[in-house]
């Protein structure tokens, strides 16, 4: 029997490894290759990028969404390690989460498409480290039931919510009174509600304080990022919507605050720098030393926080209201709102048209509440199908 050099470490599956989660994700891994093991990668499409990290990390599974990219990466074997197995499409990414030397799957592909590769690693009783807030917006309820089937831990990776995760531990979720959680306001908190009809891509684009992938970014700059996260809480943390707040709070330096029933509020700080966050879900229980560097108390530091006007940022307004009507209506607002910012970023509407593309389609599609996964994977076409619609109506009328 060969004994490892490191026999106490997790083994890891990343989807998504090329996007800035993923980066940060093997920024976490390389420094603590004493608890962790990368063994498992997915990407979309960029496999040159997959070819060099798997070199890097030594790993051999390699998963590319896209079966052309996959089918380049395999024309290309000196690329990647010998014996690497390449797998495609979402089969193939389920396969990667269910790898039987796996211990642990981090989930950070934007938007759903990691929904079924998540299913799967709680299907096989892996962990599940979920960036991907998107996926508990439109099936939360089916995520907590199938971690719960099989006895794997959800690990919240968004950082909001791994701070209200860190907030809890020996605290019963019955003494919880409200979550609040911070938001930084994105590109566009300070400017004067005018210039909005006018931002283009490249200025939403421009974060104050986080480096991100773009659709997130442009989630941040509506607070349509700040409306999943709500959801995204109640959902995580079994909250009843009036439980669930947030705070404009620019620093970006204390993420979540949990106040309990006797009136005591626990708040969880650290830069911001996703590696905290990811770090503390990758090795919970354990912890060790962080990547970045911590606050540091010897220099000024200042926390702000103000209320949220809701009426310049309805995408906060509308995510309230889907949480009030429950049922499918949040998920409906997050397909919505992945086809508007799509367009927006393409260059197709302007960037105050995104909550009229989400209002239009809520309007449009009745509410009920989904029995069985397909019905809420029916409903996620048909919204992106009818926001579409109203894009092309919008167009057409402009
Ligand atoms: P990026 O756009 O930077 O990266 C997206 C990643 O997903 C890339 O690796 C991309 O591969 C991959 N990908 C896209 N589509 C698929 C697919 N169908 N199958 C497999 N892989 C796919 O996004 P972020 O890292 O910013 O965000 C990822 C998720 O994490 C999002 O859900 C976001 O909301 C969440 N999140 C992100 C935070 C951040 O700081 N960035 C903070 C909190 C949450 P390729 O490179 O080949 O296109
Ligand atoms: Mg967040």
């Amino acid at each position: 029997m060969s004994v490892s050099a490191f026999p106490l470490r997790k083994r890891v599956v990343l989807l998504g490894a090329t996007g800035s989660i993923g980066q940060n994700t093997l920024r976490v891994l390389a420094a603590h290759r004493d608890q962790l093991e990368l063994v498992g990668i997915a990407a979309h499409s960029q496999w040159e990028k997959l070819a060099v990290i798997a070199r890097e990390f030594g790993v051999r599974h390699v998963g590319l969404f896209n079966d052309t990219a996959c089918a380049a990466a395999a024309a290309h074997p000196e690329a990647f390690l010998p014996g690497t197995h390449f797998v495609s499409g979402v089969a193939g990414l389920a396969e990667l989460a269910q790898l039987p030397e796996a211990d642990i799957v981090l989930v950070a592909v934007v938007g759903t498409a990691g929904l079924e590769p998540a299913l799967a690693a709680l299907a096989a009783g892996k962990d599940l480290a979920l960036a991907s807030k998107e996926i508990l917006v439109l099936a939360g309820k089916f995520i907590l039931e199938a971690a719960h089937l099989h006895g794997a831990k959800l690990l919240p990776v968004d950082s909001e919510h791994n701070a209200v995760f860190q907030c809890l531990q020996g605290h019963s979720h019955s003494t919880v009174r409200r979550v609040t959680l911070t938001a930084s306001g994105g590109a566009f908190r300070d400017w004067p509600a005018e210039r909005l009809a006018h931002v283009t891509p490249a200025d939403a684009l421009k974060h104050p304080n986080w480096s991100m992938g773009p659709k997130i970014t442009v989630d941040s700059a509506t607070l349509a990022n700040k409306g999943l996260e709500l959801i995204e809480a109640q959902c995580l943390f079994g909250l009843r919507p009036e439980q669930c707040a947030a705070v404009l709070h620019p620093q970006s330096i204390v993420h979540a605050l949990v106040e309990f029933n006797d009136g005591a509020i626990l708040a969880q700080l650290c830069p911001p720098s996703m590696t905290f966050p990811i770090q503390h879900a990758l090795l919970h229980p354990a912890r060790a030393p962080g990547v970045d560097a911590p606050l540091d108390f010897t220099k000024l530091l200042s926390l702000e926080f103000r209320p949220i006007d809701e009426a310049r940022f309805p995408m906060l307004r509308l995510a309230r209201e889907t949480m009030n009507a429950g049922g499918a209506a949040p998920a409906i607002y997050n397909a919505a709102n992945e086809i508007a910012v799509a367009a927006f970023l393409a260059g197709g509407i302007p960037f105050l048209a995104i909550p009229r593309v989400v209002e239009q389609t809520l309007a449009r599609i009745a509410n009920f509440e989904p029995s069985d996964l397909d019905a809420v994977l029916t409903l996620d076409t048909e919204a992106r199908r009818v926001a579409a619609r109203e894009i092309e109506n919008l167009k057409s009328t402009t």
